[in-house]
């Protein structure tokens, strides 16, 4: 009998899936109002009609950012905390932003939607979390 191998995967199910990684929101039946993280009921027009689970977009913009030099212990600083819009579905949501320089990371950047360390399960599996990339100039050789 084999051991069952531990298989890396998102620390929550719910709002990510990977390969490629995609974040999950709620899309309104009634007025399409589509929100992240997903919810059971409607913020915009407080329908109860079931929300429908939808896929967002892994392309955004810097809509506005912080960089975080003080936090609790296990905690890499600093870093980027970010409000990234995500322009094909209408969102703006609250992410890590990653940059090669420091100075890539400005307001309306594009960036990109990636995995990175979530910390590890109770199985030995590694969990994944999401956070944002800004691209960086085209490198030529
Ligand atoms: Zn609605």
């Amino acid at each position: 009998m084999s051991t069952p191998v531990a298989v890396d995967r998102p620390f929550r199910a719910d709002l990510l899936t990977l390969d490629p990684p995609r974040l999950h929101g709620s899309r309104c039946p009634r007025c399409a109002t589509t929100v992240f993280p997903p919810r059971g009921f409607c913020p915009a027009c407080r329908s109860g009609a079931e929300p429908d689970r939808v896929a967002l977009s892994g392309e955004g913009r810097i809509c506005s950012f912080t960089v975080v030099r003080q936090a609790p212990p296990g905690l890499e600083v600093p870093y980027v905390l970010a409000q990234v819009d995500l322009p094909a579905d209408g969102v703006r949501l609250m992410a890590a932003v990653v940059s090669a320089e420091p100075e890539d990371v400005v307001l309306d950047a594009p960036v990109t939607l990636e995995t990175c360390p979530f910390g590890t399960a109770d199985d030995g599996a590694a969990l994944l979390g999401y956070r944002f990339r800004v691209a960086g100039p085209e490198v030529t050789a």
